[in-house]
Formats: structure tokens, C-alpha cells, sequence
């Protein structure tokens, strides 16, 4: 596609935590052993414009939750010459903690979010603690309050955001999930964000524990297979082989970021 804008992007990894396989799969599995889970945010950097994907969750929070937490995410762009207070775009991918939390360190940004996940959030089954775990209600309040400000750009279904740049919803792990795909040098990439945690929750067709609609995650493997060139331009939304397949951002953010524009290794 000419003229078509070749971003670079990265994720940079802010915390971890240890798990067991049968806290990743719907159902358990039959092999449990270790399986940690890394935490992410992704910077996708075009010539004119630079947008923030998600935005991980505070030190406090990450002390509630008892997350090893590695970096403050906002603090971490820094290392790739970015300045929260001069963003001015920052994609949700969804609500739960782990993605928005660090919402007031961006004072100029307009947050895009799928209207029927700031419904979801707000609505009826945020009274079970099944649905409500994964959110932090301040963070919730935190959204209606920037959008009594005029600060949130709802979408309501796909969108291109800039030439090169997409909203894609989903749904399924939390009811207005999206992702992002972004056209690089090696074609296009998707951020799948939690429309799959592991490669293997797509892999196997197994999705992650926390679901709210089964039938959606499993649509949601067809959809981001769909839009990204290949299986090795997916980029899962907590995997942490993602740090060792994809090259370091510079050769002193080896384990803190990397690129996903350029090439990764084979998995295995
Ligand atoms: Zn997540």
C-alpha cells in the first residue's frame, strides 16, 4: 500500500507475576507447572503522531494485588524518549486494572475506548465479584470523570484511528475489548492485547480464565488472525516469551523493551 505511514512499536515490560498453568486456561490443564505472566504496554511511534496502547497499573495497586512490580510505566517511556504529560493519544484496550490505572500521569491525552466496554464497566454486573475482580472501581470513576471533561473518544465497533492505525473490537474477556493493528516495515502487526493472553490460549482455542463471553475470545482468535500478515506478527497480551523472541529497543533495555516491528525470533 503506498503511502501507507510504517510505524515502530514497542512493548515495554512494567510487572510480573508467577502462575500456574491452570490459572491460564478455562478448565485447568492436564500438565499443570509453572506459567508466570508478564505485564505490558505498547508504544506505537509513526512519523507525525505517537499513541500509547494501555497503561498498566500504579505501585499501590500492584502492592494490593501483590504483582512484582518492575517500573512505572508512564516513567518507563522515558527510556524511549517520550513524555507522558506530551501524550496525546492513549488507547484502552479495555478497563481492567492492569491497562488503565495509570491514566493521570497522561494531562493532555484523549483516552479511545469501545463505548461498550465504559458500559460494561458501569453496568449490571459489576455487582459480581466474578466480573468485578479484574477492574479498579477509582479507575472506573477516573474514566466518567474525563469524560465529564470531554476527554474520551468513544468508538463503537472498528475504526481507523490514523492512516496505518486500527480499533478492532472484540469483546469476550471483557465485553468492549479491542485491539490494535499497526502497519510497520514488516507489514501489519497486532497489539491482541488480552484477546489472548498467551500464544497458546489462541493456539489451543483454550481461553484465559477470566472471561465474560467464551463464544466472543474464541471469535476473537479468527478476528486478530485475520488482520495481522502472519501468527508471528500477534503480539499476546501477557506472554513473556514476547521478551525473549523480540529484539531489545537498545542494547541497556534488554528485559524492560522491546521492538515488535522488527522481526522476532522462531518461538521454538
Ligand atoms: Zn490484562
Amino acid at each position: 500500500m503506498p503511502n501507507m505511514p510504517e510505524y515502530k512499536l514497542y512493548a515495554i515490560r512494567y510487572a510480573t507475576r508467577a502462575g500456574r498453568r491452570q490459572d491460564n486456561f478455562i478448565g485447568g490443564d492436564p500438565h499443570d507447572g509453572p506459567m508466570p505472566m508478564d505485564y505490558f504496554v505498547w508504544i506505537v511511534v509513526g512519523p507525525q503522531r505517537c499513541f500509547v496502547v494501555d497503561c498498566g497499573f500504579t505501585a499501590e495497586v500492584a502492592e494490593e494485588r501483590r504483582r512484582t512490580y518492575l517500573r512505572n510505566p508512564v516513567d518507563a517511556l522515558t527510556l524511549l524518549g517520550l513524555r507522558g504529560e506530551d501524550v496525546e493519544d492513549v488507547i484502552l484496550t479495555h478497563l481492567h486494572y492492569d491497562h488503565v490505572g495509570n491514566f493521570a500521569r497522561f494531562p493532555k491525552a484523549r483516552f479511545h475506548i469501545q463505548e461498550s466496554e465504559l458500559a460494561y464497566a458501569t453496568g449490571k454486573y459489576m455487582r459480581h465479584p466474578f466480573l468485578s475482580h479484574a477492574f479498579e472501581v477509582e479507575d472506573v470513576v477516573g474514566m466518567i470523570r474525563l469524560n465529564f471533561r470531554g476527554r474520551i473518544v468513544f468508538h463503537d465497533g472498528d475504526a481507523e484511528l490514523a492512516p496505518g492505525l486500527r480499533l478492532h473490537l472484540v469483546g469476550g474477556h471483557s465485553a468492549g475489548l479491542q485491539f490494535v493493528s499497526v502497519h510497520t516495515a514488516r507489514g501489519w502487526v497486532v497489539l491482541a492485547s488480552d484477546v489472548t493472553h498467551y500464544y497458546e490460549n489462541m493456539e489451543s482455542g483454550r481461553p484465559f480464565t477470566t472471561t465474560f463471553h467464551v463464544g466472543d475470545t474464541l471469535e476473537g482468535y479468527a478476528k486478530i488472525r485475520a488482520v495481522a500478515a502472519s501468527d508471528d506478527h500477534i503480539v499476546p497480551g501477557h506472554d513473556p516469551i514476547v521478551m525473549q523472541i523480540y529484539p531489545a529497543a537498545a542494547p541497556e533495555l534488554e528485559n524492560i523493551a522491546v521492538r515488535l516491528d522488527l522481526a522476532p525470533k522462531p518461538r521454538r
